[in-house]
């Protein structure tokens, strides 16, 4: 059986820690041997390029692709170009094109509306850079359908994404859905599959509520059983993400981007559980 991709996203320590914590991070992952770690860029005007930018050096300093994030929703082409120079100079593999969420009181820009302009100038303006793009098994939460959201998937491929990573889900038979229909409406490019491990309970309402995922009954079990005990939570969160993520990899999907929230003993006792699937 052909081995599926895996890759971890990571994000620049919180302005409140040193930068150099994620050498603890990226210590934390050695031995996962991902085939990309990516990098997560902040949404809005002022957000810091330059540490997307740091961060993917010091990803390809540990010997690993990295892909760096880019929200363009705020930025002009100036700044894009700014954002590329820096991300040819930390050596980055692929740019991960994104439009980015809405900021309270901040008006875009209006150059790059969707992550499909976005992807479109970077295919201008570098034609050999790999670009990836974000998907939504349960679709994105201003999409009317799934059907719409899949018609828009289509556009942000044909402008140049090569490479789609899902948001995080809870089921996999939404994700197994979502691939069926993508491949119907002519999306043929790898998808891979999402997985945030669950930590805490409150983390996981919050963010099923923002990107609208649905939690599954077996999870609210956990969720309301074990959610006051962090502990037990965790273990359960390890053991649902790696039942995931072997079932996915069993069922033939292209491959597993692993959340790793800069929480590496997660990621390394997920990583130990399905590893049989991704060598
Ligand atoms: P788009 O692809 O532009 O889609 C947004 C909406 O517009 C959808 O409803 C879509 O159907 C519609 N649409 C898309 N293209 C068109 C078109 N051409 N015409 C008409 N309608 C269209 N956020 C961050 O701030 N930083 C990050 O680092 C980050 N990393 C992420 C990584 C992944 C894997 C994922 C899944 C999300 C990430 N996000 C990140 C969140 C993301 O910025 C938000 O989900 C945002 O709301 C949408 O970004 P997008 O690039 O998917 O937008």
């Amino acid at each position: 059986m052909h081995s599926p991709i895996f890759s971890l996203e990571v994000f620049p320590p919180k302005r409140t820690s040193p930068v150099g914590t994620i050498y603890d991070t990226l210590d934390g992952l050695q031995g996962l041997d991902p085939d990309f770690i990516s990098v997560t860029y902040g949404t809005g005007k002022s957000s810091d390029r330059t540490l997307t930018a740091r961060i993917a050096h010091t990803v390809n300093e540990y010997g690993i692709p990295a892909v760096a994030h880019l929200t363009a929703q705020y930025l002009d082409k100036d700044d894009v170009d700014e954002a590329l120079d820096l991300f040819d100079q930390a050596k980055v593999s692929g740019v991960l094109a994104l439009r980015g969420d809405r900021v309270e009181g901040a008006e875009p820009a209006g150059v790059f509306d969707h992550a499909s302009d976005l992807a479109a100038y970077i295919r201008e303006k570098r034609p050999d850079l790999k670009i990836y793009g974000a998907c939504y098994p349960e679709k994105h939460p201003q999409a009317a359908t799934l059907e719409e959201d899949i018609d828009n998937l289509k556009k942000k491929v044909d402008a140049g994404v090569s490479h789609l990573i899902s948001q995080l889900f809870y089921d996999n038979e939404d994700f197994l859905r979502f691939v069926d229909k993508a491949r119907a409406a002519g999306i043929d490019v790898p998808i891979e599959a999402g997985i945030m491990p669950v930590m805490n309970a409150k983390s996981v309402l919050r963010m099923s509520k923002m990107c609208e995922s649905r939690v599954p009954e077996k999870l609210a079990v956990l969720l309301d059983k074990w959610g006051s005990d962090t502990a037990l939570l965790k273990e359960a969160g390890i053991a649902y993400a790696s039942e995931q993520i072997c079932d996915l990899a069993a069922r033939g999907v292209d491959g597993v981007h692993l959340y790793t929230m800069n929480h590496p003993c997660v990621s390394r006792r997920i990583w130990s559980n399905v590893k049989p699937f991704f060598v």
